[in-house]
């Protein structure tokens, strides 16, 4: 069957609130909109028969890449068996248990009990919330703060909104929350002081922690919430020694560490979690993407053995634990994730995403290190930003008039290819599907190569840069 894109587009701009989108201007045709009818592996495809090698795993969550039949049998077998039943007051379900007992064994020392939800967002709602919680049951009503990051990302509803910290997921919304603080970016590219080493700028950044826990005072501080990588503030990992000194700083006042492990989860660096792969010692951690290779949307929060001691407190004093989502562990939802975990493991996709990975960290290193448009080639394991400056050695900005991040990106998608442009600064990111080959790996190189180089000639011709 033939689909009628251009009807389909027009009812889709009459009906639909798309997310993240300047409403008036799609809602006008003034910005494109794209049917997807398939994907296979790490290609997408719309209406009009274009195919796409996504570069970004959709918003990276599909690992194990598209068109698994596999994971659709499991959806369809768990919702033949059980679709549903909730988990309130001690009730389950098969694939719900042994899909917690194996996140237990997988994550870090120390963790006990996992929470579901359906989204990364939800997830980190379900922190805020415990950190209060844990700190009423402690006795502790005044330590309440969270301190997050700029450029950090942990999502758009009220909490995880506020605890992100970009500008636009905050501005015209109210937020954020007054007890949510943001610290300084552990951006090494953005240091202000060029002699300093990655070790002394992560010193620098712990420096700044502690100055903000003891501004706002350290029995206010309950927690702090990081993503291993920044993720959706740019790619970026950290520098070195970054995780062990603010480790030390929030051990020092008593301060929760929540791993927000939403992108990194489940291999993305190579490594079950990015907590495991730069040794955070999390107390709670955030899980979701990943977990189902967002075949179902299923959402975690992974409580550490402390935090669960006094919750389980809590409720000897003040009865059941007032929080319940109705999917809260919902069957297709689990069944899904135990699939994927299967082919995660069956296929080494955690080897792959390091040797994969480690190959996509050098070809665009080699590609892009030198080019005149390129200030930063950075990433660790399938993950990867380019960062465009209008002058390299002084690493300066260009004109945000300019867009030139969005050129870029819409300069692949003329490549077939999707990179996507990240909402902060002008940089580009990609993290494709776990199950990307060395192969794929040089088209996608190549595709970008071919896309930056006609934005540099772009931007040359049209006088709004001079190359220095
Ligand atoms: N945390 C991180 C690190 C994320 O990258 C995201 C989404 O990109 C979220 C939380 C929010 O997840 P969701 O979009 O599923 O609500």
């Amino acid at each position: 069957m033939t689909i009628d894109t251009k009807k389909l587009l027009e009812i889709d701009r009459n009906t639909v609130f798309h997310a993240s989108t300047h409403l008036k201007q799609y809602a006008h045709g003034e910005i494109g909109g794209r049917i997807i009818t398939g994907a296979e592996g790490i290609r997408i495809k719309d209406s009009e028969g274009v195919e796409l090698v996504d570069a970004f795993a959709g918003l990276y969550c599909v690992n194990i890449g598209y068109g698994r039949t596999e994971m659709a049998e499991a959806i369809y077998e768990q919702a033949k068996k059980l679709a549903y039943y909730h988990t309130y007051v001690g009730h389950t379900n098969e694939a719900l248990i042994e899909l917690s007992e194996r996140i237990i064994k997988m994550a870090p020392a120390g963790m006990s009990k996992v929470y579901y939800g359906m989204s990364g967002s939800d997830a980190n709602e379900t922190q805020l919330k415990l950190v209060w919680y844990y700190n009423n049951a402690r006795g502790l009503p005044q330590k309440k703060k969270v301190i997050s990051r700029d450029r950090g990302y942990h999502g758009s509803s009220i909490a995880s909104g506020s605890m992100t910290g970009l500008p636009l997921f905050h501005a015209h919304f109210d937020l954020p929350l007054e007890r949510i603080k943001h610290t300084i970016a552990p951006v090494y590219y953005r240091r202000e002081d060029d002699n300093m080493s990655e070790l002394e700028f992560s010193r620098y950044c712990a420096a700044k922690l502690e100055e903000m826990i003891l501004a706002e005072g350290p029995d206010t501080v309950a927690a702090m919430i990081g993503e291993p990588v920044l993720g959706t503030g740019g790619i970026v990992p950290p520098p070195e020694g970054y995780w062990a000194e603010i480790r030390k700083v929030l051990d020092k006042y008593d301060i929760l560490l929540i791993a927000d492990e939403v992108v990194c989860g489940f291999g993305r660096l190579g490594s079950e979690f990015g907590s495991i792969y730069y040794d955070m010692k999390p107390d709670l951690i955030t899980v979701a993407k990943g977990l189902t290779s967002a075949y179902q949307p299923l959402s975690g929060v992974i409580v550490g053995e402390k935090v669960w001691t006094v919750l389980e407190q809590g409720t000897d004093q003040w009865g059941a634990i007032g929080h319940g989502y109705t999917y809260s562990g919902h069957p297709i939802g689990a069944a899904s994730a135990l699939c994927n975990l299967d082919i995660i493991a069956r296929e080494n996709l955690v080897g792959n995403a390091r040797d994969t990975g480690a190959y996509l960290q050098q070809r665009m290193q080699e590609t892009f290190a030198n080019h005149p448009l390129v200030g930063d080639s950075r990433g660790v394991g399938l993950l990867h930003a380019l960062e465009f400056s209008s002058n390299k050695t002084k690493r300066e900005h260009f004109d945000p008039n300019l867009k030139v991040g969005p050129q870029i990106s819409a300069a692949c998608l003329e490549q077939g290819l999707i990179a996507r442009a990240m909402p902060h600064g002008d940089i580009l990111g990609f993290a494709p599907p776990l199950v990307v080959t060395r192969n794929e790996v040089d088209d996608i190189v190549e595709r970008t190569l071919r896309a930056v180089n006609k934005v540099t000639d772009k931007l040359i011709s049209s006088g709004d840069w001079n190359a220095r």
